[in-house]
């Protein structure tokens, strides 16, 4: 049986279990999310994530950790991996994968970076790269069941790396309790206006919510991306207290 700890008030798994890759569609050219089966999946949040452990036919292994893209759906999981440059696992996780194939998963774990369906206050997420992943999740589980406001800002490189971007524009124009925001840091498409340069207070103040409103922060991405963000939101007058941060380091042991 798997052992589990208690951590923010969930049940978090430490004991690794067999899963199987059910698929693997691109994102965008250096991104790809799986489908994986896990056999007695018990369910998760959104903005939990399991580790992926991965065993070569040596009996090499190398684990990393991974934030769950969707909402539960019995035993079915999804995560999305950005390829690293001459990175280990996300490269095969991205490219090369194929249904069938088998890995370990472990978790889910995380308690504090995760929104309850239940929550109705608005909510703020910022996003860095691949930090839209867990953010991704709370949309698409607040479609489910919640009408609280969202708000998204996403950063990225250029047009080509907006990772879900049909499905963001599509619940954007859909659902008028969700802004998306993107701010490109290298490039723009056609048509924008603003400058490309790295988020700053004027994105924040254009796009958030004010302090006032308190909503919950979820800031999710690289590490000085997460810590520049965060010091913007406090400077702004938001309460530190609720303004969760996620930092996508490099995992591993
Ligand atoms: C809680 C948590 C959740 C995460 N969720 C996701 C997710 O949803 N999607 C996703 O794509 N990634 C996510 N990551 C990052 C992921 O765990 C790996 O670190 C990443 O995929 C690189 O692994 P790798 O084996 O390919 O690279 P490695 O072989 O470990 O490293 C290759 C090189 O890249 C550098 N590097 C490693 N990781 C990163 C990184 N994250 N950013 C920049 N440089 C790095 C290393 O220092 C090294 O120089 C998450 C990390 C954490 C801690």
């Amino acid at each position: 049986m798997a052992r589990a700890a208690v951590s923010g008030g969930l049940k978090v798994r430490r004991t690794w279990r067999p899963a199987v890759v059910l698929e693997r569609r691109r994102e965008t050219p250096s991104a790809s999310t799986l489908s994986l089966d896990v056999p007695g999946w018990t369910g998760h949040l959104a903005g939990q994530h399991v580790d992926i452990r991965l065993t070569a036919p040596d009996g090499y292994q190398a684990a990393r950790s991974y934030s769950l893209a969707a909402p539960e759906d019995g035993d079915r999981i999804e995560i999305t991996v950005q390829a690293v440059p001459d990175g280990e696992v996300s490269t095969y996780l991205v490219g090369d994968a194929q249904s069938g194939d088998s890995v370990e998963v472990r978790g889910p774990v995380g308690g504090w970076f995760v929104w309850r369906p239940e929550s109705s206050g608005p909510v703020l997420l910022v996003a860095g790269g691949s930090g839209v992943v867990p953010l991704m999740a709370m949309i698409r589980s607040r479609d489910r069941v919640s009408h609280a406001p969202f708000r998204l800002i996403y950063s990225v490189r250029e047009p080509k790396d907006r990772i879900y971007d049909h499905e963001l524009r599509r619940r954007a124009a859909e659902d008028g309790g969700l802004d998306v925001t993107f701010v490109y840091t290298r490039a723009a498409p056609d048509g924008e206006t603003r400058p490309v340069g790295r988020i700053s207070l004027d994105d924040l103040v254009s796009h958030s919510w004010p302090a006032e409103v308190e909503p919950t922060c979820y800031v999710c991405g690289p590490t000085g991306f997460v810590e520049a963000v965060a010091d913007l939101l406090i400077f702004m007058g938001h309460d530190p207290t609720k303004i969760k941060t996620e930092r996508f380091g490099p995992s591993g042991p």
